[in-house]
């Protein structure tokens, strides 16, 4: 096999082993890499109803065909596991220096499995794998454990790493990579806690083999250069994401206070201009040249990476209108090892608790010290905090009354930073994508702010299948950044390229959307494995918030989600899916993927139309 490595390494944490295990070439055929082999994997090795923070769910590292190779943006990796937030399949993508030394180290993927009986780090050195004491490194921040395994082990390795709240196992916790980098926000880092497993290490001395290496050196310099030559380049150098802070204040859909709103009267005071006076560095992933990290100089707690989700939602969706004190929040979140965008979503839930006196604790929409103070309980599984680290979702039906209508998640993951109140299309988005509310897979809010918002027209459901496939199947199989496609307009041409010239298999766009369907099937089908009779369309709804109350303030003010009209743009996204009524896939659809397997294994537990 040439472009993958066609290895894993699989670590028992329980019998303390690490061992090797090769993959047939048909594998990276049909599922690719990055999420394909991560969603594979554990469908075949979970079983079903699993408990997510006990040894038998397992937690994977993996990374894509391109990952390890100069192209561009090509320094991400998968993380997955069964999700203890969701109780889904739950994953997300680090950029990481890890991707890059994992390959070179000559694996595609780590299978992480078991539970080590005190903390321990697992360290990969080329050929072998030490499981290693941390019993020195647990209760450390993220960013000091970097420090001490960089220390040990040398700057050059690449690393992940949790902090306290995946210690204690707190259902958002994620995993943090280069002092700022994060991923898995469902709980991957509780996943990660579960197994008293710190960090992973890895250092590659090896070239990935690639099947035309002059092929893709010249490909790999050609699109490097192309980006350069981008129109956008140098805005996006400056500002990266921050420059949405301002156009989703323009378009009403800004979240503000728990997503009440869509307009936030600070807004400018934490935008990307505003951004721009502060920064002092960019960061960015490995073999990418747009690195999209705004570094700003918190003086309380040290560098602060802004991008505009973690902005947005420890921001806006809080009260909080001064950047620099976002900036400390969110420093400190990164340094705790939990998401911030489910972190936003806890305060905002809570200072809204607090507003109608369902909650009696000490906080104010905009505070920064009443924000710190409660994060920190979260983290550390306080008081009120310990209801919040499960989640929004359980702390609204712990708290009763009407809590549930203004707790901001779909499937149990908090939403990502886009009110919704008057985009039906970005709220499908939410509504169906494969780990809950996130905004990876089909980021349609741009396309339909210009399309038209109000609008219920079956081209929002095509255009959200399609970006699912790109982002959701695609790109996060590939385990490549699908920024520079979606925001400097770099072709998609370029992928099957790459991938010929790393691996030598020709394939087309449109096989590569097929395997993107596959992918996307496999991940439905493991939720309706995990739900079986508690499945129901309602969890393919969004916040109730957003049907039931109107925005009282702003261009759209009175404006809601229509239900009816809603559910029938659903209705029209199974049908075009090859899905039931009920949103699972039909028998003949996962046969034509080539999962007649699955199909069978779904029987035991839901019936399946043909
Ligand atoms: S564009 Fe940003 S997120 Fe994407 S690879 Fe580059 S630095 Fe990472």
């Amino acid at each position: 096999m040439k472009g993958w490595n066609g290895q894993l390494l699989r670590v028992d944490l329980s019998k303390q082993k690490a061992g090797v295990q090769t993959y047939d070439v048909k594998l990276a055929r049909n599922f690719l890499g990055g999420r394909g082999f991560a969603v594979k994997l554990l469908w075949d090795e979970l079983r079903s109803g699993v408990d997510a923070l006990s040894p038998e769910n397992k937690l994977l590292f993996v990374a894509g065909p391109l990952s390890g190779f100069l192209l561009p943006s090509s320094g991400k990796l998968v993380v997955a596991a069964k999700s203890p937030l969701t109780g889904g399949y739950g994953d997300g993508n680090i950029g990481t220096v890890l991707t890059v030394q994992l390959r070179r180290a000559g694996y595609d993927g780590v299978i992480i499995e078991g539970r080590a009986k005190k903390p321990v780090y697992v360290w990969i050195n080329d050929g072998k794998t030490e499981i290693l004491d941390a019993g020195d490194l647990w209760g450390l921040r993220s960013f000091k454990t970097e420090k001490e395994i960089e220390a040990r082990h040398g700057k050059t390795v690449g690393m992940l790493s949790i902090g306290p709240a995946g210690e204690n196992l707190v259902k958002f916790a994620n995993i943090v990579s280069q002092q700022g980098r994060a991923g898995g926000r469902p709980g991957m880092g509780t996943v990660m806690g579960s197994k008293n497993l710190k960090a992973v290490a890895a250092k590659g001395t090896n070239e990935v083999p690639a099947a035309d290496p002059n092929a893709l050196k010249r490909f790999g310099t050609d699109a490097l250069r192309e980006i350069l030559k981008k129109p956008n380049y140098k805005f996006w150098k400056r500002q990266g994401t921050m420059a949405t802070i301002e156009w989703s204040q323009e378009n009403s859909v800004l979240p503000t206070n728990n997503f009440r709103e869509g307009v936030f009267d600070e807004a400018e005071s934490i935008g990307g201009f505003q951004m721009e006076k502060m920064k002092v560095s960019n960061r960015g992933c490995p073999n990418c040249n747009m690195t999209c990290g705004n570094v700003i100089k918190d003086s309380t707690n040290g560098p602060s990476e802004l991008d505009y989700e973690n902005v947005a939602m420890l921001g806006s969706n809080i009260g909080l209108g001064r950047l620099k004190e976002v900036a400390s929040l969110n420093r400190l979140a990164d340094d705790w090892g939990i998401d911030t965008i489910s972190l936003g979503n806890a305060i905002g839930f809570a200072m809204e608790a607090r507003e109608r006196k369902l909650l009696d604790y000490d906080l104010e929409w905009g505070d920064l010290d009443k924000a710190k103070a409660l994060a920190e309980d979260i983290v550390y599984r306080r008081g009120i905090g310990n209801t919040l680290a499960e989640g929004t979702k359980f702390a609204s039906e712990k708290l009763g009354g009407d809590a549930s209508d203004w707790a901001m998640h779909v499937k149990g993951l908090e939403l990502s930073g886009y009110d919704c109140h008057v985009a039906p299309g970005m709220a499908l988005s939410y509504g169906t994508c494969s780990i809950g509310a996130h905004h990876k897979d089909a980021w349609i809010i741009s396309w339909e702010v210009s399309f038209g918002r109000e609008s219920y027209a079956e081209a929002k459901v095509d255009k959200i299948i399609e970006l699912q496939r790109i982002r959701g199947g695609i790109f996060e199989c590939l385990t490549t950044c699908r920024l520079p496609w979606i925001e400097l307009g770099f072709e998609l041409d370029w992928y099957p390229k790459f991938l010929r010239a790393a691996t030598g298999e020709n394939l087309t766009m449109h096989d590569l959307i097929v395997i993107a369907d596959r992918v996307l099937n496999l991940a439905r089908a493991f939720w309706i494995r995990e739900y079986q009779k508690r499945w129901s369309t309602a969890m393919d709804n969004p916040p109730p918030r957003w049907f039931k109350g109107p925005l009282t303030r702003g261009p759209f003010k009175g404006k809601a989600l229509d239900r009816e009209k809603y559910h029938s743009m659903l209705q029209l996204y199974y049908a075009k899916k090859g899905w039931d009524k009920r949103g699972i896939p039909k028998q003949i659809t996962l046969e034509k993927l080539g999962l007649p397997d699955v199909a069978q294994e779904l029987l035991r537990y839901v019936r399946l139309t043909q």
